[in-house]
């Protein structure tokens, strides 16, 4: 047998070792057209940024130890220019010689990546704007900052990359913008999570600039300058792109395979292309969404790698194992917090008119008495019916990793809310709480589910109206300190020995700081035939951050 891999990172990688693992007597080929192998892209911008600060801990294997340690034949700046699909043969330039040849294979796999987008704007070749895919424009940059010239980046796009980029340049002494076109930051997150996100950045004396499109560049007597929409523009010594990927398919294409409607190469559940003896796996590939059934491309290294191994086995043993597509589950560092999410936002439910429910929480990552306790926030969406969890997302400091990967887990398992109460964690005071921060998010979306706890979401699906009543239960001092304009203090200890003042016949919002004191004044009112009692959900932490990112994009707001 002769299998031969185009792409030598995360996916193309991967599946070449494990092919020799299962296979000892095969020829195998790992075509890379760049100059290194299996290297580590998710540790690029914290190279940059001097976090990992020897350049060889990147990379995890190199061609001459894939070389003795497998005896894989990698062929590094060695481009595949061509696929023939009934010859059985790829074309092949090397990048050294210019020298064209050709190699024949029983099985072929794709694992191209994908290409940074970098849209024809006005200027974008000028000299200090770089986009970060591989370990050459890695070099670049780093040389670059590394002048000491550098005092200002504008980096376009608050996605995960770009987000990590900022972080790192910030750290290197550099001022930084942060472009966005859209109206928050990481657009996989929901508008929570994400403001908390944005509060954070901001408070780290970055400059996030939402809502606000780049046209162009110039470069006048030497000084790079971001032209925006507006016709204003900011001046930056380097500029990062971090707008998104596209995947790689011109050889697909070209090769007459299949391409889906998210434009990635469309494979089976063996990931096996439209022809039976050419595989593909990575960020080329798109494949069904196992929450919306919606087809998708998913540019994320764990899934690369693991569809690699499934990949592999299916070539030597004959299909034998399903890949059951990917609920991008992602988790980026911005300085002192953590965001994470998995499975599909709310906000992408709604666009795919699948109903759902959705309760945010927030709980200590450990017992709030033993020391470094940090709040963290989290947001659920499910299934009205069934409780089917759908997504989780979170915002915190500490411990977001490990929750993060139990909501996926429930959601890989197609799972409920009624997973997440039964979960027993390990619990001792500096790791958790007795009640996990994950049970939490259960107990809730069980009480909103059973109809036990009505809620009032930020985004105003139940809106106070004039004449109904907001009601801080939080104590007097917090009142005074801030609250939602036009809400009456009625402190939760206060509420049974006050219910004089509060009209039956009213619709009742209640918040508290996070929702819990809301929670507890809710029952006491519904037990005293309040019937319409809502309480704000996130409370008013949630609301007040929300309404600070709103208002700094002229949004109005929440509370009519
Ligand atoms: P790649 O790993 O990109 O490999 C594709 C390779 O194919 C490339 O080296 C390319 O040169 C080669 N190639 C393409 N065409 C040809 C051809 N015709 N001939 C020969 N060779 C060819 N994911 C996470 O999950 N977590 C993270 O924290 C994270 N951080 C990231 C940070 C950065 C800066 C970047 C760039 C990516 C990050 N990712 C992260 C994404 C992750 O790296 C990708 O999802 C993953 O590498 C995809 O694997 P792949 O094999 O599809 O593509």
């Amino acid at each position: 047998m002769k299998y031969v891999v185009i792409g030598a990172v995360a996916g193309g990688a991967s599946t070449a070792a494990r092919l020799r693992r299962m296979d000892e007597k095969a020829k195998i080929i790992m075509f890379e057209r760049g100059e290194y192998v299996s290297y580590a892209n998710c540790g690029l911008p914290y190279y940059i940024g001097n976090v990992i600060k020897e350049r060889n801990k990147l990379f995890v294997q190199t061609a001459a130890g894939f070389n003795s340690r497998f005896n894989i034949d990698v062929r590094v700046r060695n481009e595949v220019v061509a696929i023939d699909a009934d010859q059985k043969k790829v074309s092949v330039r090397d990048l050294n010689t210019g020298r064209e040849y050709e190699e024949y294979y029983d099985k072929l796999v794709l694992s191209p990546g994908a290409e940074p987008v970098r849209p024809p704007l006005p200027g974008i070749q000028l000299e200090g704007i770089f986009t970060l895919r591989n370990v050459v424009d890695t070099d670049y940059i780093k040389s670059y900052v590394s002048k000491g010239t550098t005092k200002k980046a504008v980096v376009i796009g608050a996605g995960f990359i770009g987000l990590e980029m900022a972080e790192n340049l910030h750290d290197l002494g550099i001022e930084v913008t942060i472009i966005e076109m859209g109206n928050q930051i990481l657009a996989p997150v929901d508008y929570p999570i994400a403001a908390i996100i944005q509060q954070h950045i901001r408070s780290k004396g970055v400059t996030l600039r939402l809502s606000t499109t780049v046209s162009g560049f110039e470069n006048t007597k030497g000084q790079l300058k971001v032209l925006l929409k507006d016709d204003t523009g900011i001046d930056a010594d380097i500029v990062i792109l971090s707008i998104g990927v596209r995947p790689d398919t011109k050889l697909a294409v070209a090769a007459g395979l299949q391409i889906g409607n998210a434009k990635g190469i469309l494979v089976n559940e063996y990931l096996q292309t439209s022809n039976p003896d050419i595989y593909a796996v990575g960020d080329a590939i798109e494949f069904a969404n196992p929450i919306s059934n919606q087809s998708i491309i998913t540019y994320l290294a764990g899934p690369a790698n693991k569809q690699g191994r499934i990949c592999a086995d299916n070539i030597v043993l004959g299909n034998v194992k399903k890949y059951e597509g990917s609920i991008n589950t992602a988790i980026v560092k911005v300085f002192d917090m953590v965001v994470g999410t998995t499975g599909v936002a709310s906000k992408h439910l709604q666009a795919l008119s699948i109903p759902h429910k959705v309760s945010t929480t927030h709980s200590g990552s450990h017992a709030g008495y033993y020391p470094g306790a940090n709040q963290m926030s989290i947001q659920i969406a499910f299934s009205p019916e069934y409780g089917r969890l759908y997504s989780a997302q979170i915002a915190g400091f500490d411990g977001v990793d490990k929750r993060l990967d139990v909501f996926a887990v429930v959601i890989q398992n197609k799972g409920t809310i009624y997973d997440l109460l039964e979960f027993e964690h390990a619990y001792a005071p500096p790791f958790s709480s007795a009640k996990d921060p994950v049970n939490m998010a259960g107990f809730v979306a069980e009480n909103i589910s059973l109809g036990i706890l009505k809620v009032a979401y930020w985004d105003g699906a139940n809106e106070a109206e004039e004449g109904d009543i907001l009601i801080d239960v939080r104590t007097e001092k917090e009142f005074e300190a801030g609250t939602i304009t036009g809400a009456i203090n009625i402190p939760l200890d206060e509420l049974r020995s006050r219910l004089s003042e509060i009209p039956s016949n009213k619709k009742v919002f209640i918040f508290c700081q996070v929702g819990l004191r809301g929670y507890l004044a809710q029952r006491i009112l519904v037990q005293n035939n309040y019937n319409q009692v809502f309480n704000i959900s996130g409370g008013y932490f949630l609301w007040n951050t929300i309404n600070k990112e709103k208002l700094l994009i002229g949004s109005s707001s929440l509370m009519k």
